[in-house]
């Protein structure tokens, strides 16, 4: 089963792929641990796209799918992934989708979590992880990419029928069991 766990900045897309992770034995890729990984690494990689992780922008689609595709060649992925932070644009839909077609999977489900703005900033702003994208101006460039540029890969997967929504407030334990509905109904 391979699952995108989608929303805003400060949805919850981390914590809850973790524990779908456990609780269905899948493996977590997201981009953004691994652009940061890169980045304390010191890798030619990390060096590429310290800036624009700093600035709240987008890294272009062409690196972002080629580090995807080389996490994917990883033999522990073949259990089944949960993606968060990706795909960001259509572009890297697109992508991820003839990656799957080449090894013969799919997408099962693109889980959307929904969660108002002035929450989203809240948390952001309280999640203290000393992130350097975290402060209130990048949190809001962030929010404005994120309406602008990633929105509409949720077009891209309803025109495909996966697409689940689902509240993303409340406790981590009642929004995961609202995920665990959906992904049990698959
Ligand atoms: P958040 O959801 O809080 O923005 P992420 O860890 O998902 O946090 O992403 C942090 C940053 O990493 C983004 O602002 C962007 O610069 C970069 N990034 C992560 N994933 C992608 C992606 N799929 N495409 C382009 N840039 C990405």
């Amino acid at each position: 089963m391979n699952l995108v766990l989608f929303g805003p900045p400060g949805a919850g897309k981390g914590t809850q792929a973790q524990s779908v992770c456990v609780e269905y034995g899948l493996v977590h890729l997201s981009t953004g641990n691994l652009f940061r990984a890169h980045i304390s690494n010191e890798t030619p990689l990390g060096k590429e796209v310290k800036s624009i992780l700093d600035a709240g922008e987008l890294v272009p689609d062409s690196i972002v799918l080629n580090m995807v595709k080389e996490e994917l060649q990883k033999p522990a992925f073949q259990k089944g992934v949960v993606f968060d932070g990706f795909p960001r644009t259509v572009a890297q839909a697109e992508g991820l989708q003839d990656v799957m077609k080449e090894v013969n999977t799919s997408i099962d489900a693109f889980i959307m979590l929904d969660v108002p703005n002035d929450v989203l900033v809240q948390r952001l702003l309280s999640r203290g992880e000393g992130r350097s994208d975290d402060t209130e101006k990048k949190i809001q460039h962030r929010l404005d990419v994120y309406q602008k540029e990633t929105t509409p890969v949720k077009g891209y997967y309803e025109s495909k029928g996966t697409v689940y929504s689902i509240l993303g407030i409340g406790t981590i334990e009642e929004v995961f069991s609202r995920i665990q509905s959906v992904i049990d109904s698959l």
